[in-house]
């Protein structure tokens, strides 16, 4: 059996940065993709804010790219999905994966970059339209929606931090919270409180996004008084939380109690060795496309420390 230097699970910005550092070091990667190769960012159309591009450069492309460039360096990526691991829990200890295919894999390290999953409300018309005005990310694609009136679902910090970035750029943002409080920080709710273009509604939510081709309006529900009201809008955010993809590790790695994976201070190291994690899957705060490739870059890094040290 094969014993890989370096095995890294997931293809958005961390797994592939984490690519073309492990094969530059001589680690020769083998990079499996998962059900969605290129991860999140393929299901965002214009990235604007990843340093480098300055004309800005659609989700998918940049993930192609990506690609080519761990390419480059040697290394191998195979379209399929680790489907379960037994990883080693002693220092120099092989660890192993699985394919759905029943392939398996034996590696010295592993960088797991699986990221996480927006969760969408699950509407029909919600998602026809998505990628034509409903976007799960307002850092991503606030920008597209300059001086219009948007909407955003969702009442934790991260739709408290988006309403207050969108309400900078566009002209209204209408806030559209479940429950009658919202779940979000005091500091968080007071910063939307105090921003005179939130509409902020409590007990109220989405009956139907409104348009065919694009995002045109809302019409929402009071869930109090079962009252509607159709509001235009261009831009819907969904901002209801975001799902780890740390199922095949449970029972094996630290999570916290979302099920992201925890890291040991400011390292990728997981609490077993030869494991790292970067991205997403480790990140709930920041989750941007440049801070998952940063953190891609540590994994290799720590990776190659940790070869170094089990073989002097
Ligand atoms: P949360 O799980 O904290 O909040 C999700 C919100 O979405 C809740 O208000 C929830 O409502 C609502 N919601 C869930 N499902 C639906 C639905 N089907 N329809 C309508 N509303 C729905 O997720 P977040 O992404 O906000 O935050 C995740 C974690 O990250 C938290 O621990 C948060 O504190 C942290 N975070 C911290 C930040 C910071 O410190 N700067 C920034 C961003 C996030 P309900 O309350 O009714 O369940």
């Amino acid at each position: 059996m094969e014993v890989l230097k370096t095995l890294i699970i997931g293809s958005g910005p961390a797994g592939y940065t984490a690519a073309i550092y492990a094969a530059r070091a001589d680690l020769k990667p083998v990079l499996y993709t998962g059900m969605e190769p290129g991860g999140q960012l393929t299901t965002t159309t214009e990235v604007d804010n990843f340093p480098g591009y300055p004309e800005g450069v659609d989700g998918p492309t940049m993930m192609v790219q990506l690609q080519q460039q761990a390419e480059r360096f040697g290394t191998e990526v195979r379209i399929e999905m680790i489907e379960r691991v037994e990883l080693a829990t002693s220092t120099g200890g092989i660890h192993k994966a699985f394919t759905a295919g029943g392939t398996e894999i034996h590696a010295q390290t592993i960088i797991i970059s699986t990221g996480a999953t927006a969760k969408y409300l699950g509407l029909p018309s919600e998602q026809r339209l998505r990628g034509g005005g409903v976007s799960a990310c307002a850092v991503c694609d606030g920008f597209f929606y300059k001086g219009q009136d948007v909407a955003i679902v969702g009442g934790g910090d991260t739709a408290a931090e988006e309403a207050t970035y969108l309400a900078k750029i566009c002209s209204k943002v209408t806030m559209l919270v479940r429950k009658d409080k919202m779940r979000a920080s005091k500091a968080m709710q007071h910063r939307v409180t105090n921003t005179s273009n939130i509409d902020l509604r409590y007990n109220t939510e989405i009956d139907e996004v409104l348009g065919n081709q694009v995002v045109e309006g809302l019409r929402m529900k009071n869930n109090q008084t079962q009252e509607t009201e159709e509001i235009a809008i261009t831009g819907l955010f969904i901002a209801i939380g975001h799902k780890p993809n740390t199922e095949i590790f449970k029972g094996q790695l630290d999570m916290d109690e979302a099920g992201y994976l925890i890291t040991q201070g400011k390292t990728t190291k997981t609490n077993l060795p030869g494991v790292f994690a970067s991205g997403d899957v480790q990140d709930k705060e920041y989750r941007q496309a440049v801070t998952a490739a940063g953190t891609g870059c540590m994994a290799a890094l720590d990776a190659e420390r940790y070869l170094q040290e089990i073989e002097s």
